[in-house]
């Protein structure tokens, strides 16, 4: 299912987990729960529900995350936050200069993960944390901060003007190791208000923090934003030595370079020894060998020089199952059977690839805490991993570097948010210097809605944003679509301009498909079949190879 961000959403979803005020005001939908359960539960409408979240239907989701008060009172009810609207040419910094705060300061505030702003984005510039109502309670003094990924007890104590040696004091730290959640007091009156914990004199030497890459491949740089040092695969592990603005400076191996704290997942010890990497994709398989036919008809025969089966036209290509001295066993089709070694070749010769150099980027849709849309215990983000592993490996053989931009398991950032996750996708498709980016999605509605579409955006625009390559966009958009939707044989529902996050913010030709409806026993069926996933899968590689083939 396709998200297209509002603004309102969005900003409300980054600043909702500021401070405890906020605890209750959005909701994850459990199993079984509809939208009329949860509007009594919060003693809410169904119609403000729908309102407050842009629903188009009263059809929820498993995992969906709901506002379930007004987003703008609620921002409006808390003193001390002041907020500004991005404008076209601000960044980050000049947002931080003006403000007289940090990049790291905003980045912790709105809970980014990424130095990232767009045009029209609401942040949260200054909060006070302590409620000018009743200064004296204990509770409203205290200040908790979360660890998010890529933070370090020195950039943190940076953040909040106070020393590393004074937070390990205040939370009882025995290291200054960190994990992803960790809850930290900022101030000493939380721990102990009558007699604050004195400072040590003498401080221990703190241990080393350790971080694993958890994409699949990140670049160290000489400085932030900085030229290729090297790239370090996923899962490898790095020393954490300083934070600064969404970099971290890390050590890896013999390499000393800066790399994005999108990528970097903390270790829980400081040692590194109780830490669990995260698990590596296998790569698929590449031992199916294939050969191309060059004469101009080939006959298949029963056995070598045995009767013949069928006639194999020039161009076909065969799964080559095993030799026999001139004599190869293939697949062709339902066809098995023998044929001259002489006649094939590996060269797919008359039907060539367009693969030389080119990169492909795909895009399995959510992932992680982010399931997409539900039926049963079939999982949007499941089935479009499939797909996209399946593409993966008929576009490696045709000769295509091809990268994904999640696991299996994860969402594209370390830990999940949705604006930001977006961001990582597109993000990916530059990083890796993408020639297509394809999102592979599946959709969803109320039972009765079959079939399949595709997007680009070429012409519509939202906060300010359009794809940087609309006309290629479109013929990628066209190409795939043409081969893949027969496919799935379901109703073509088309190809349709949108300005999707995933496709206005990116700099590449950038697709994305719904292959069909999860929430309809005809698409579903069809979908979580092994043969239909692959028929579909070489689909959209084809696809991919026949889009280049226009373009170059
Ligand atoms: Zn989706």
């Amino acid at each position: 299912m396709k998200k297209k961000l509002l603004f309102s959403t969005a900003a409300f979803l980054m600043v909702a987990p500021l401070t405890s005020v906020h605890a209750e005001t959005v909701h994850t939908v459990q199993k079984g729960e509809t939208l009329f359960s949860v509007s009594q539960k919060y003693k809410v409408s169904v119609s403000q529900l729908m309102s407050w979240n842009n629903l188009k239907s009263n059809s929820i989701y498993t995992g969906e995350v709901l506002s379930v008060s007004n987003p703008q009172s609620n921002l409006q009810g808390i003193t001390g936050i002041q907020t500004y609207y991005v404008k076209k040419g601000d960044t980050l910094w000049s947002i931080a200069t003006a403000y007289k705060t940090t990049v790291q300061q905003l980045m912790s505030l709105n809970k980014m993960s990424t130095s990232t702003v767009f045009v029209g984005q609401k942040l949260v510039v200054s909060q006070t944390n302590v409620s000018p109502t009743n200064p004296t309670s204990p509770s409203t003094s205290t200040q908790i901060y979360t660890v998010k990924a890529g933070d370090t007890l020195f950039s943190i104590s940076r953040t909040y003007n106070v020393t590393v040696n004074n937070i390990m004091s205040w939370n009882n730290l025995k290291s200054s190791a960190l994990y992803v959640g960790q809850k930290l007091s900022l101030n000493s009156s939380s721990i102990s208000p009558s007699t604050p914990t004195p400072e040590p004199t003498t401080p221990s030497t703190p241990s080393k923090v350790y971080a694993t890459v958890a994409a699949t491949s990140l670049n160290l740089r000489n400085s932030p934003n900085g030229s290729v040092i090297t790239t370090m695969p996923q899962g490898a592990k790095v020393e954490i030595i300083q934070t600064s603005n969404g970099w971290n400076q890390v050590k890896y191996g013999s390499y000393t370079g800066w790399a994005s704290i999108s990528y970097l997942k903390l270790v829980v010890s400081g040692d590194g020894s109780t830490s669990t990497p995260t698990p590596i994709t296998p790569p698929p398989t590449t031992t199916v060998s294939y050969a191309y036919v060059t004469a101009s008809a080939l006959n298949m025969r029963t056995s070598p020089n045995g009767s013949v089966v069928t006639i194999l036209p020039n161009g076909a290509k065969v799964q080559v199952i095993s030799t026999s001295g001139n004599w190869s066993n293939v697949k062709y089709g339902s066809y098995t059977g023998w044929v001259s070694s002489d006649y094939l070749s590996t060269n797919s010769g008359g039907s060539p690839a367009n693969s030389s150099g080119k990169i492909v980027v795909l895009d399995p849709g959510h992932g992680g805490a982010d399931a997409g849309a539900v039926n049963g215990s079939y999982y949007e983000k499941n089935l479009t991993y499939a797909l996209a592993t399946k593409a993966k490996q008929y576009l490696e053989n045709m000769g295509y570097r091809v990268y994904v931009t999640r696991t299996s398991s994860g969402s594209c950032l370390p830990v999940y948010t949705l604006t930001p996750d977006l961001q990582c996708r597109v993000d990916k498709a530059k990083t890796y210097d993408a020639d297509a980016f394809v999102s592979i999605h599946i959709n969803a509605a109320v039972p009765g809605a079959i079939g399949t579409e595709s997007y680009y955006n070429a012409n519509s625009s939202y906060d300010g944003s359009m794809n940087k390559q609309p006309s290629n966009s479109k013929i990628l958009a066209q190409t795939v679509h043409s081969y893949f939707q027969p496919q799935m044989g379901s109703t073509d529902r088309g190809v349709h301009d949108s300005s999707l996050y995933v496709l206005r913010k990116n700099t590449v030709p950038a697709t994305l498909i719904e292959i069909g409806f999860i929430s309809d026993y005809r698409d579903l069926n069809k979908m979580i079949n092994n043969t239909y996933q692959n028929n579909i899968s070489n689909g959209i590689a084809k696809g991919i190879n026949a889009y280049f083939a226009k373009v170059n």
